[in-house]
């Protein structure tokens, strides 16, 4: 059994949807479990829904209703071939449903974490079902489970936590069974509660959704569909024309995708790793290519650095303790505010009286600068990037470093930290230096390429 999951851009129109049913078809054999996120951008606009009606903009709110149906109506008939009717009666009973839910909540002007889940769940539900629809009406014997019914959560709304015992459990009894014979269609991001309540595991959580049903079946691969190759040696966004990377090791891509690589959450493929499933990363729009492979342990490489991944925008922040001497607990004081304004810092570097470190979310800044100001002096610079070698040989192969800056003779580095994993050197330079930073260590590092591990 294998797990397809495919993401909004992916299933956003009925072109989309189409090569999906394309893509399913190939691997039928295989009997796929094939899990959804919501089309293209329903979930920010039902988010969005939610907050027009409890700010009491009920109008507003049932205008974004009303163009969220016609886009399923008119995507999903589309692709439901003689199912069209059937498909018809269930988008139009969960618009009429959220309709009534938005009347209430703009009379009540108020928004609770678990309306809101309940609001933004209507997007995968609604997927999954178009996708069933269109696999049936193509031949494709097809089955919708709703994943409320077996990814069993906390109720800690809008960031649920799965329970993996108990929804291992009920993937085994319920999906496995049905998988058998025919292809099981389940939405991505949506659980609910032990006493039924629809929650969401986080932005972005479809992901999240693969690698726990994929691992609850056991499966031999999760495969994960989106609109990119794969990971490649560069952020495209900054160093247009890099090469794929074939294999990755889990570390790889969790550091990868720490630093900017917006392909997948680290998180999301835990319960992946720790079954040792392979996760694929594919394009569905190229689905003959072969796309990025992440397994447990990594392919042996002759290249150290597998991927120079970035943050092009991130400030720095100079924390000096105005005491002579670094107290004890100074580093403490420093991280309880940051924990407290839930602002993440990306990378610290320490000395006798002062620390550095980065942050990409200015939101809190401002607040959390005040409040370091009580014990110390604090300054902060924006407009910096963090630029990061990434490989598991790193550590084992000496003069990385060494080559890395003396192709950056010309920047000025502000901070460096190679991680405690030892597969990432990192270090900070101006924004405007970035490109061609990225550039110089590209051809360092890239010029020579190991075939079993680049294309
Ligand atoms: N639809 C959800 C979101 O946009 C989950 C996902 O797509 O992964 O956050
Ligand atoms: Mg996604």
């Amino acid at each position: 059994m294998i797990l397809m999951k495919f993401g909004g851009t992916s299933v956003e129109s009925q072109d989309a949807i189409n090569r999906v049913t394309r893509i399913v078809r190939r691997f039928e054999s295989h009997r796929p479990i094939v899990v959804v996120s919501a089309m293209g951008k329903t979930t920010n606009k039902l988010l969005a829904i939610a907050r027009e009606a409890a700010g009491g903009r009920r109008e507003q709110a049932l205008a974004v209703v009303d163009e969220l149906r016609l886009h399923h109506l008119t995507h999903g008939l589309a692709v439901a071939g003689p199912f069209a009717a059937e498909l018809d009666r269930y988008i139009r009973t969960h618009f009429e449903w959220l309709e009534e839910l938005v009347k209430g909540l703009s009379v009540v002007g108020e928004l609770s974490a678990r309306s809101m889940d309940a609001i933004a769940s209507v997007g995968e539900r609604l997927s999954s079902l178009v996708v069933t629809y269109a696999l049936r009406a193509s031949g494709i014997k097809s089955q919708h489970v709703d994943s409320r019914r077996v990814i069993r959560t906390d109720n800690r709304f809008t960031q649920a936590q799965p329970l993996l015992e108990e929804t291992y459990t009920l993937l085994q009894d319920q999906v496995r069974p049905a998988a058998e014979n025919s292809v099981v269609v389940m939405g991505g991001f949506i659980g609910s509660t032990a006493d039924g309540h629809t929650t969401t595991l986080g932005r972005g959580g479809s992901d999240y959704s693969a690698s726990i049903i994929g691992a609850g079946i056991g499966a031999d691969e999760i495969q994960i569909w989106t609109d990119v190759d794969g990971m490649l040696t560069a952020d495209p966004r900054i160093l247009p024309g890099g090469h794929r990377v074939r294999n990755i090791s889990f570390a790889e891509a969790a550091e990868m995708a720490y630093f900017g690589a917006k392909v997948l959450h680290p998180a999301t493929v835990l319960p992946a790793i720790d079954k040792d499933i392979p996760v694929v990363i594919l394009n569905s729009r190229r689905p003959e290519a072969e796309g990025t492979r992440i397994t447990s342990r990594a392919v042996p490489s002759k290249n150290a650095v597998k991927s120079i991944s970035c943050k092009p925008s991130i400030t720095i922040l100079n924390v000096r303790s105005t005491r002579m001497l670094m107290a004890h607990g100074f580093l403490h004081r420093i991280f309880e505010i940051f924990d407290r304004f839930e602002t993440s810092v990306d990378m610290v570097s320490t000395s006798e009286v002062s620390v550095s470190l980065t942050v990409d979310d200015r939101e809190n800044l401002d607040a959390i600068c005040a409040e370091l100001r009580q014990f110390a002096e604090v300054s902060t610079e924006d407009g910096q990037a963090i630029v990061c070698l990434v490989g598991e040989n790193i550590r084992y192969t000496p003069g990385i470093a060494g080559r890395a800056f003396q192709v950056l003779n010309d920047c000025n580095i502000r901070m460096i930290s190679q991680g405690a994993s030892v597969l990432n050197l990192g270090f900070v330079i101006a924004g405007t230096d970035l490109k061609a930073a990225v550039s110089a260590l590209h051809t360092e590092f890239f010029s020579e390429l190991d075939p079993a591990v680049f294309d």
